[in-house]
């Protein structure tokens, strides 16, 4: 049976044991290989439920190269950012590798010491190079995507401004697993970002055609990761990057059933409050987490519901 065979042959890939790491290149070794984290997981699906997937045949490596055969990331990147992307593989694995699969292309990356310098220096080399042409329109779509998306979900989180021990554990709420600060950080990358190059440089509209495949594939695997645990008093809203604050305070009051003059809605601590500027503009970005206190004092059954849910984070949590 193939499956067995290959999960036989890949026992720690398969396990995702004793996997190597960039940042910390392990001392016995030059080389590491990279296929693309896609790959992985289809290959484990398939191994997992043989009867039910079918076999994965190819590594598929030129989802992360450029039409140029260039990489489209760079080793710091590959670090951070890009890690989700990508899995690295040791030596040993990729000769059992080429045997089970078909590779289309191979990408490994090389430590080096460079003699001429003293002290001697550590550096990486990837093969292929860099394209670093199609990494800037690669970050450009990114940023692009961030401020020019239509239909994305952004979670409302309502507070009770009246409650001062609120304040703190709401965020809190918000980041209670790990993966949840690490996409935060994903969502906002702050260096890398020339608006100005984006919009004069008239190269990217044909990089963006060229790219689309990869991208599409990238967003999805971005996507996955970027997705936002709602917890209680929380609500999912579809946003557009072109409406505006006020629009969506009208979205926020039939969702809240608080009126537009009333709400104070925040992101990241930083206060939103041009009606008439645009989401996009205001760095409401999709996955986005609005903060809205109320002013009304509370008057009814639903809203001390809606306190209680607050007053026990215990129980967002759980859901
Ligand atoms: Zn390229």
């Amino acid at each position: 049976m193939i499956a067995n065979e290959q999960k036989t042959s890949l026992p720690n890939l398969f396990q995702d044991k004793n996997r190597p790491c960039l940042s910390n290149w392990p001392e016995d070794t030059d080389v590491l290989y990279i296929v693309s984290q896609f790959f992985v997981e289809e290959w484990r699906k398939f191994v997992r439920k043989p009867t039910r997937c079918s076999p994965v045949s190819s590594v598929g490596n030129s989802a992360l190269l450029c039409p140029h055969g260039g990489l489209m990331f760079t080793f710091a990147s590959m670090t951070k950012e890009d890690s989700k992307l990508i899995a690295l593989i040791w030596p040993s694995e990729w000769q059992t590798i080429q045997k089970l699969f078909v590779v289309d292309h191979v990408i490994k990356i090389t430590r080096t010491e460079v003699e001429d310098v003293h002290p001697s220096e550590t550096q990486y080399i990837s093969e292929p190079k860099l394209c670093p042409e199609c990494r800037e329109g690669l970050l450009c779509q990114q940023q692009r995507d961030l401020r020019e998306y239509t239909q994305a979900t952004i979670y409302v989180h309502k507070v009770v401004d009246n409650k001062k021990v609120m304040k703190d554990s709401a965020p809190e709420l918000n980041v209670s697993s790990s993966e949840t600060e690490e996409d935060k950080e994903e969502a906002k990358p702050d260096g890398e970002k020339d608006p100005d190059f984006n919009q004069s440089n008239g190269g990217t509209k044909r990089q963006k055609i060229s790219h689309q495949n990869y991208i599409a594939y990238q967003k999805q695997v971005i996507r996955r990761s970027m997705r936002h645990r709602k917890v209680r008093g929380e609500k999912a809203l579809l946003v557009s990057a072109n409406q505006t604050l006020k629009e969506l305070k009208i979205q926020i009051m039939h969702a809240f059933s608080v009126a537009p003059f009333d709400q104070n809605l925040s992101i990241d601590g930083k206060i939103l409050s041009d009606d008439c500027a645009t989401l996009g503009t205001l760095g409401v970005i999709p996955e986005s987490v609005i903060l809205l206190k109320a002013d009304e004092p509370i008057a009814d059954y639903a809203a001390m519901d809606d306190v209680m849910q607050v007053c026990m984070p215990e129980e967002g949590f759980k859901a």
